[in-house]
């Protein structure tokens, strides 16, 4: 039966010796018997009584049965849930309820915990631990490993993904099957992804990242993974010699960069570094450019939209832009108030248009309305410009736009400058509440390492570069930056701590 995801991520590869998998312990495990254990997994879902386009909700560790689930699912015709493992119960209780899932796939740890939440709701409790262990793997074990995949149409439904909630509460991304291999086809044909491919792969997989990103570009263009349970530096520098390209966030490459082990010599034989789902510091780009001779290749994307823009693979990979719009992706930057196209070089929201841009949010018509407009057009929320190139840059979040005394301030305009001071590795400036000007500018600096930042030496450098409604209120040193385990720096915690600062 047709099912276009199952058939051109998986199906293609049924039978097929090659390696998919290389494990830390030094395993691998083939497509074969990576697509056998998915369809046995396929086996215990159906027999369970799931029927196609129930939702599953999974909130386990990073294992290849973890990925043989998301397999299982898009053959079974089941929508995949990945929920992040730092979640607690009752964040998951919220999931769960949310999502309506008739199944969950657990931790043996949260089994207790969960299984009121599920009777509540009428769905079913199945685990699987960090090893790839666990009730589900069990009763797979005794199935057959042929399964008939259940017919599907590129519009349904194949995923369900839950955003970082960065800005506020989560929202559940509705994604087709389209949406999925559209993405997939154009970052694998842009970025040259071939069957010879090893990606370094120590993302989560229960984001659109390590999983959409670097996984169905692998799966599309039938190439291998380095599957890593997470990001520890010794194990990448260790692993990296296999490997021929590495996606990772921004911390994953200031972090080999903090290294000196991590060499030109370490790099030499990589084809490309990817960077995306948060900000890539232009400093990040020019050090990582002077240690390897290589430029990171910055995209941009997010939950509901999967990938919209990337530098080119060939061509300038130009610091602090995100690139260029995908091929089969329209991307505009328009006036908030009005949605007018604004003139090149201006900023304003970024919308984008295409095959990549979700169904809706889950049960949020009112949300999905106000975000995705009538012509397919879906507001970002992201602020940007396209430069005279057509180089597109994030400037951020419309949510972190500071509007004081009627100016709208852009923080990272102002992180730009605070980054180059003295002692300061980096920055964050959000607005809080102020009596007279409604918001005020305070900056929030991070140290080098045994550095102290003279912040009244700051306060009157920023003078030269800025415009004076622009100039920090307060500047305060703080060890670090409040990170979610995508590292986006949490901009609500900051703005909840200094809300208080003048009021
Ligand atoms: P929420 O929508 O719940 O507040 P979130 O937007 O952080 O959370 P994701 O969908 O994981 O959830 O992240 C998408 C966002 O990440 C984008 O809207 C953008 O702000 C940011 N982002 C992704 N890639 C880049 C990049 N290369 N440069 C700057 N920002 C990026
Ligand atoms: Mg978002």
């Amino acid at each position: 039966m047709p099912n276009p995801l199952y058939d051109t991520l998986f199906g293609a590869h049924l039978g097929r010796d090659a390696v998919f998998l290389h494990l830390i312990d030094g395993t691998t495990l083939s497509y074969s018997d990576f697509l056998k254990q998915s369809a046995q997994i396929a086996h215990v879902l159906t027999g369970l009584g799931l029927q196609p386009g129930a939702r599953v909700a999974a909130q386990v560790h990073k294992s290849p049965q973890a990925l043989a689930l998301f397999a299982a699912c898009a053959q079974a015709g089941l929508v995949f849930l990945p929920l992040n493992t730092a979640y607690t119960t009752s964040e998951l209780t919220y999931f769960i309820k949310d999502s309506g899932a008739a199944l969950v796939v657990c931790d043996p740890s949260a089994v207790s915990a969960l299984t009121p939440v599920a009777d509540e709701l009428g769905a079913l409790v199945e685990t699987l631990d960090a090893e790839g262990a666990g009730s589900l793997v069990t009763k797979a074990e005794s199935a057959p490993d042929r399964f008939d995949t259940v017919e599907r149409s590129a519009d349904d439904l194949a995923a369900f993904l839950y955003t970082s909630g960065t800005t506020g509460r989560s929202k559940g991304a509705m994604l087709t099957q389209t949406n999925l291999l559209s993405n997939a086809a154009t970052l694998a044909k842009e970025w040259r992804f071939t069957a010879q491919d090893v990606l370094l792969h120590a993302l989560p997989i229960f984001h659109t990242h390590g999983l959409f990103v670097a996984t169905n570009v692998t799966l599309i263009a039938g190439g291998s993974m380095i599957f890593m349970p997470r990001f520890d530096v010794d194990q990448v520098l260790s692993l990296m010699p296999r490997a021929t390209t590495m996606m990772g966030v921004p911390t994953f490459y200031t972090r080999l960069l903090d290294d000196a082990r991590f060499t030109r010599q370490s790099a030499d034989h990589m084809r490309v570094f990817i960077s995306g789902s948060a900000p890539l510091l232009a400093e990040t780009h020019v050090q990582f450019e002077a240690r390897t001779g290589q430029r990171i290749l910055e995209r941009y994307g997010m939950t509901e939209t999967n990938m919209n823009t990337s530098n080119p693979y060939v061509g300038e990979r130009r610091a602090g832009t995100v690139g260029f719009p995908l091929p089969g992706v329209e991307l505009k930057v328009c006036d908030p108030a009005s949605g007018e196209t604004l003139p090149q070089g201006e900023v304003g929201v970024i919308e984008v248009r295409g095959a990549n841009v979700f169904k809706g949010y889950w049960n949020m018509p009112e949300k999905t309305a106000e975000e995705l407009r009538d012509n397919g057009f879906f507001i970002t929320g992201d602020l940007g410009m396209i430069d005279a190139d057509g180089y597109v840059s994030i400037v951020g979040r419309g949510k972190d736009l500071i509007i004081s005394g009627g100016y709208n301030i852009y923080p990272k305009e102002i992180e730009l400058v605070l980054d180059e001071q003295d002692g300061v590795l980096e920055s964050a400036v959000i607005g809080v509440p102020h009596p007279d000007f409604g918001e005020t500018v305070v900056g929030v600096l991070v140290p080098k390492q045994g550095k102290t930042p003279d912040t009244d030496a700051i306060m009157d450098a920023v003078k030269g570069p800025l415009a004076r409604f622009k100039h920090p209120r307060r500047l305060v040193v703080v060890d670090s930056l409040p990170r979610n385990t995508m590292g986006k720096v949490q901009k609500n915690l900051l703005r909840d701590t200094y809300k208080d600062m003048f009021v």
